[in-house]
């Protein structure tokens, strides 16, 4: 039986981390520091201000935990039903989801205060709300798991956390990646995602999951590239949590499936089948039918360029990039030598 207080150096899945985890005593928030304890650090600085377009979430402690409340509020009951809204996410943002990553990611407000809040909540509630807390709280454990990860395992950020036989064949496509970063992919979804990135500095869970997987299959361009660009440019950065969900998706961190592939296509239908989210970031597409967004890349050109002139063909074919990534994948884990 595994020691309830023991928790391995490495996990291959998210569930034998969770498992392990959901053994362990959950320590309380520690008490305010006594102020007289402390050194007198305190600068006469004003915080600078951020040189930056980006609409900035108001920093500190006190506004970390006037989100969480809020959240615990509007949103907490309900958000396993709408974390995966991209409707729900452009038209209600702070309350489809929490938006208190950046807030945690800066240390303005502790995992075991966010904790608290949450279980308090679920503890008081049963049945359909229940099942909505435990889905939060549950996302939480994502966060523990890469955190633990990255402690034992330093290079994280730099290295496959899952050994390969041999190398995978990442291109290196400089037009590729510009596309990329700039939302020029011709892939709605895709192209959204990016420009949420730039304007916000936050990318929502869904679309961040299927850039980073565009960039990562139907590019095959490094993992690596596409975390660093993520560094510069998110207000939640995460030192554990970014590299680990990279890793996640690109097949090469826990929870491997051997090919790990969003498909842009089946991910707007199932997620924006209004076409809400991406018309509020690519106002190109802004007239155009939903069901037209959602099929975009699979369209006829002349169809595309009648419908939307000014928005950028698709740079890769939907299914010939699928099926490479499968074959570089393959010939990586040593199941086919074709190359
Ligand atoms: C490629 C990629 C890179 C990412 N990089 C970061 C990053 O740098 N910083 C970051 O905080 N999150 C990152 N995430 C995870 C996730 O997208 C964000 O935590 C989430 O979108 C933040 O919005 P929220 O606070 O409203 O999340 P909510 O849905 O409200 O979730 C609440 C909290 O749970 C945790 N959480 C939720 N999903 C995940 C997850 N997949 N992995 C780990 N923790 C999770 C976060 O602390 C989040 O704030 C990344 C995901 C992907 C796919």
């Amino acid at each position: 039986m595994v020691d309830p207080r023991t928790l391995e150096p490495s996990y291959p899945t998210h569930s034998q981390f969770y498992a392990d985890w959901q053994e362990r005593p959950k320590p309380a928030p520690a008490p305010e520091p006594d102020p007289d304890a402390l050194a007198d650090v305190i600068a006469d600085e004003p915080i600078p201000i951020a040189d930056s377009d980006i609409d900035l979430p108001t920093a500190g402690t006190e506004a970390a935990r006037e989100r969480l409340a809020s959240f615990r509020d509007a949103g907490l009951r309900r958000y396993a039903d709408t974390r995966d809204d991209l409707a729900a996410a452009v038209e209600r943002p702070l309350e489809a989801v929490s938006r208190l990553s950046p807030y945690l990611a800066a240390g303005a407000i502790g995992i075991r205060e966010v904790w608290e809040t949450v279980t308090n909540v679920r503890d008081a509630v049963d049945g359909d709300e229940r099942r909505n807390v435990d889905k939060y709280a549950f996302e939480l454990t994502w966060r523990e798991l890469y955190y633990h990860l990255l402690a034992h395992t330093p290079d994280l950020a730099t290295a496959n956390y899952k050994q390969f036989p041999d190398e995978i064949a990442w291109r290196t496509d400089d037009a590729d990646f510009r596309a990329w970063k700039r939302g020029e992919t011709g892939y709605p979804l895709v192209d959204a995602g990016m420009r949420q990135l730039e304007r916000d500095g936050y990318i929502h869970n869904r679309p961040r999951q299927v850039v980073a997987s565009f960039l990562t299959k139907h590019l095959l361009l490094d993992w690596r590239r596409g975390a660093a660009h993520f560094r510069e440019r998110l207000v939640d950065h995460d030192p554990a949590v970014n590299p680990g969900n990279w890793q996640w998706v690109a097949s090469t961190g826990t929870d491997s499936v051997d090919v790990r592939i969003f498909d842009p296509v089946a991910q707007a239908a199932k997620y924006d089948d209004t076409g809400a989210f991406v018309r509020e970031y690519v106002p190109e597409l802004a007239d155009v039918p939903a069901e037209a967004i959602v099929e975009w890349p699979t369209l006829p050109a002349d169809r595309q360029a009648e419908l939307a002139p000014d928005y950028p063909a698709p740079i890769v074919d939907r299914t010939a990039a699928y099926e490479r990534a499968q074959r570089v994948f393959e010939r990586a884990l040593g199941k086919r030598n074709d190359g």
